[in-house]
């Protein structure tokens, strides 16, 4: 029995031991599946694996390595897994390491290491800490993926955003970045200056048309390899304020045929004509296109940078404005728009602004000079002269803004208003009988009142809205305006004559209408220009001039007009030269409503007291 009792605890030992002996065997066993597993998975991992101990010594590399970097595993031996590793990245990857053994977390890392052959790779790596049974980090298992590939594809992508596929250079996105850059470097308390020369080559559209649009790329492609070459030589531009170099040489291509470069630290517009000059230069020698020997050249508009600025785009606008005056030129020409010029522009536009403003706030007035029959002195007309009753300036003369006006549009508006106050007017003294004689009024019709289309309307409305007879109103134009389009201005004279309104050739003798143009015309009268009356007795051939016109009216049945007289003497001489009429400061200045009616009515009273006298 006790025998009995004695071999129970023997058989659970032996249970014990057997069932430790089997848990042995069975942990053994996975170890080794583990071992193969991990073999297996390393050995055949497209990543490149590695075990290295604390000190960075490597235990084991997969064989990845051999086909990624060029390295056996024997190669690798026992080096320091820090070895390959680009210098710049090198410290970076060494503080990953630090940090994975003290925290046994890694960090997900990108850096380069060299190839076998040379060349280098980018490897995308994590480190996992590996702890021995104290729990302390013993090894590090990191995992290495080749991301070159990857990484190239992206630069591309990048690259492609920021550059031109055709030439490669940086592209307007590009471009607009740095000149934000450079903007804000302006603005900034170094006040680095710089300059934008934006340049397009000169007839491209009829050049790609005729000859395809391969040969144009060509050209264009051509045209960018010169400058860049060019353009290199050009990084040392000495500095006025003798501050070293300028900085920044950089060209872009903004699109099709227009090419930009932006000269950092450059605020002197002589060292930017200077490159300007040396870019034409390089575009000047022959292209061969087709086999053919081919010249093209480019036109270039300069602008700086300056405090006016108030967004980057206003330089790339002023530097278009240069461009476009070197291309109305005649092209192959550099263009500066410089401060001056800028400030000028500004002003315009705030004319411009004022000019609506002086329109719908009753501003402008109406002004009349007497036209007088040079023999007997006899007032015959007035002309209508617009002024502009400034706030603060003053009465302004019409050349100061009439130019402005012309160009927005605006002088269209005035010029009407300007006719219903002038014809108002007439209405006015002829309703008052302020003369026994008919008298006239005469309004000066600028280019774009002329080639508007709703010119003869607004007459039309003016005369029935005033009911004056069509034959006392008069239109002045120039001989200039009357020459840009013959046929549309014989229309329109043509349509003028109908309704019975006369027509004055004014400022004749200065400009270039052709003789043959002038009979073609409907007129009534030719207005000798002011200057050649001035000149008349100094210069004799401005007195044969206004004989010829005086003897060309005549014989075409015109009056003949002489302006700006001021003389006694002047007076005298038009009529030896068979001029009939005349206005001037001899007689009177142009004046208000007013004036002019006392002015009417002194003469009258003259012209009374003369007859009574006789
Ligand atoms: P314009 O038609 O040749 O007018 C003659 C200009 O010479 C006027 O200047 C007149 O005041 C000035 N003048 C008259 N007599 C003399 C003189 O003896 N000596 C000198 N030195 N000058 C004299 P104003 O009024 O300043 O007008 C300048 C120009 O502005 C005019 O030249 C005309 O082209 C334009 N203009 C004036 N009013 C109008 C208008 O209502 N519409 C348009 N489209 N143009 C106008
Ligand atoms: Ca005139």
């Amino acid at each position: 029995m006790l025998l009995q009792w004695f071999w129970i605890p023997l058989g659970v030992l032996a249970v014990v031991v057997i069932y430790q002996q089997l848990r042995i065997y069975q942990i053994h066993r996975e170890a080794k599946k583990h071992e193969e597993l991990f073999q297996i998975v390393t050995e055949n991992a497209a990543d490149m694996i590695a075990l290295v101990d604390v000190k960075g010594r490597r235990l084991y590399n997969s064989p990845a390595y051999k086909r990624i970097l060029g390295y056996s595993a024997a190669e690798l031996g026992e080096t320091s897994a820090f070895e390959q590793i680009h210098l710049d990245d090198r410290f970076r990857v060494l503080e990953a390491a630090r940090e994975a053994r003290e925290t046994g977390v890694g960090k997900r890392l990108e850096y380069r290491v060299k190839h076998k052959d040379g060349s280098w790779r980018v490897l995308e790596s994590l480190a996992n800490a590996v702890r021995d049974d104290k729990g302390q980090v013993a090894k590090l298992v990191i995992v290495n993926r080749d991301i070159t590939e990857r990484k190239r594809a992206q630069e591309q992508l990048e690259h492609n955003l920021f550059h031109d596929p055709l030439t490669g250079l940086p592209n307007r996105r590009q471009f607009l970045e740095r000149l934000q850059t450079s903007f804000a470097q302006a603005r900034g308390d170094a006040g680095r200056p710089y300059t934008l020369l934006l340049a397009n080559v000169d007839h491209f559209k009829v050049f790609n048309e005729s000859m395809g649009t391969v040969a144009g790329d060509h050209v264009l492609l051509e045209i960018s390899r010169r400058l860049t070459a060019r353009l290199r030589q050009e990084d040392a531009i000495p500095r006025r304020d003798g501050g070293g170099v300028a900085t920044e040489v950089i060209l872009f291509r903004l699109g099709g045929d227009e090419f930009t470069i932006l000269l950092g630290g450059v605020g002197d517009p002589s060292d930017a004509l200077r490159v300007a000059k040396k870019m034409q230069e390089a575009v000047a020698a022959p292209f061969t296109v087709e086999s053919r020997e081919m010249r093209v050249s480019v036109s270039i508009g300069i602008a700086l940078s300056t405090k006016e600025h108030e967004r980057p785009e206003d330089v790339l606008k002023d530097a278009d404005v240069a461009l476009r005056r070197a291309k109305a030129l005649g092209g192959s020409r550099c263009e500066v728009l410089d401060e001056g010029m800028h400030s000028r522009a500004v002003g315009r536009l705030r004319l411009e602004a004022d000019l609506r403003a002086a329109l719908t706030g009753q501003q402008f007035r109406v002004h009349y000079q007497p036209v007088v029959e040079l023999a007997t002195r006899r007032i015959v007309s007035f002309e209508a002269l617009l002024r502009w009753q400034h706030p603060t300036q003053g009465l302004i003369s019409p050349y100061r803004f009439i130019e402005a006006a012309e160009d927005t549009g605006i002088l269209v508006s005035i010029g009407h208003w300007l006719l219903l106050q002038a014809c108002g007017q007439l209405r006015d003294w002829e309703a008052a009988r302020l003369s026994d004689e008919p008298i006239n009024i005469t309004v000066n019709i600028s280019a774009r009142q002329f080639a508007d289309a709703r010119l003869l309307n607004d007459i039309q409305q003016t005369l029935k809205e005033t009911g004056i007879n069509p034959a006392r109103l008069q239109l002045e134009m120039t001989e200039t305006v009357a020459a840009v389009d013959p046929k549309l201005t014989i229309t329109v004279l043509s349509h003028l004559k109908h309704l019975g309104i006369g027509v004055i050739l004014d400022n004749f003798g200065t400009g270039a209408t052709s003789l043959r143009g002038l009979r073609q015309f409907p007129l009534d009268a030719l207005k000798i220009d002011g200057s050649l009356v001035r000149e008349m007795q100094t210069d004799l051939a401005s007195g044969d001039i206004v004989e010829l016109i005086t003897g060309l009216a005549r014989k075409m049945n015109l009056k003949s007009i002489a302006e700006g007289i001021e003389t006694a003497r002047q007076v005298e001489k038009l009529l030896e030269l068979g001029c009939q009429y005349g206005q001037g400061h001899y007689f009177s200045q142009a004046m208000d409503a007013k004036a002019a009616q006392e002015f009417v009515r002194a003469q009258g009273a003259t012209v009374r007291a003369r007859a009574a006298a006789k």
